[in-house]
């Protein structure tokens, strides 16, 4: 995509309830799109983006990683765990050569992947020598979420970043963190969810995170019980379809087993981009 080469990949593919990704929408309306299991397990996949872009390596995204105790990983039907890492081995990428980590949030599902456990059981930055862009306001409410959110931060994941390593850079806001690599804050998942809108001339490939979980949350008011402020995910929501489809910007949804890349097309029809799979 002009200056940008980018690979499109998944990191994980596991199973998280149907309630939780689509809060109040009827079952009958969401499960013929994303089937049910017996247990209201519908599959999912965390979107990880890798991007080469004037010398430098981007990482957009970073999944769940190998952290998970054994229990929780069979709760979640975790399958392909730091598939991230083989990806980049396959690109002839070592981690430590990895420039920026942009992740949406830092929830579990997303910022898992920027620490591992290593050989001897320790945990250690993933991305050792990576400038990593976190908007202030979601680091402060990870470590001191409200009591619904508490589960879904797990301080391993991201805590290492800034003790003595100063490999994290807070953001408050908008910001353009390298010459085409754009970071807009939109918030309502939680405080600090963030898009990332990656521009080569007239070219655009925006990372939606939990903002656009799947393809039937390409409808506004389909949102997930997850959210902390429903309302300015339809409002965030509405304004970057609108761009995404006037300016035909590259879609890459966070959890979308099937289609996760694609274009906006008039009518809200998805036109998904099959050769990025
Ligand atoms: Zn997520």
């Amino acid at each position: 995509m002009g200056d940008l080469e980018l690979h499109l990949l998944i990191a994980d593919r596991w199973k998280a309830d149907g309630g939780l990704m689509f809060g109040v929408v009827p079952k009958i309306l969401w499960e013929k799109q994303k089937p049910a299991d017996a247990n209201n397990m519908i599959d999912v996949a965390c979107v990880c983006l890798i991007a080469r872009m004037n010398g430098r390596v981007i990482v957009v995204e970073t999944g769940i990683g190998n952290k998970l105790s054994e229990k929780r990983a069979l709760q979640v039907a975790l399958r392909e765990p730091e598939s991230l890492l083989h990806h980049l081995k396959r690109l002839g990428i070592r981690p430590d050569e990895v420039d920026v980590v942009i992740t949406t949030h830092l929830h579990w599902d997303h910022a898992g992947g920027l620490t591992r456990r290593n050989q001897e059981g320790e945990v250690e930055l993933t991305f050792k020598n990576a400038r990593h862009f976190i908007q202030k306001t979601e680091w402060d409410f990870a470590l001191n979420p409200d009591v619904r959110s508490r589960p879904s931060f797990i301080a391993d994941d991201f805590t290492p970043l800034a003790d003595g390593n100063k490999l994290v850079e807070f953001l408050d806001g908008d910001a353009e963190v390298l010459p085409g690599v754009h970071v807009r804050h939109v918030g309502g998942h939680t405080p600090g969810s963030q898009v990332l809108i990656l521009r080569s001339g007239e070219l655009a490939c925006a990372v939606t995170g939990d903002l656009v979980c799947q393809t039937p949350h390409l409808r506004v008011p389909w949102n997930m019980s997850a959210d902390i402020d429903p309302l300015r995910v339809f409002e965030q929501k509405a304004r970057l379809f609108e761009e995404a489809e006037l300016h035909r910007w590259l879609l890459v949804l966070s959890h979308d087993v099937d289609q996760p890349a694609g274009y906006l097309e008039g009518g809200g029809r998805w036109r998904p981009e099959p050769r990025l799979l």
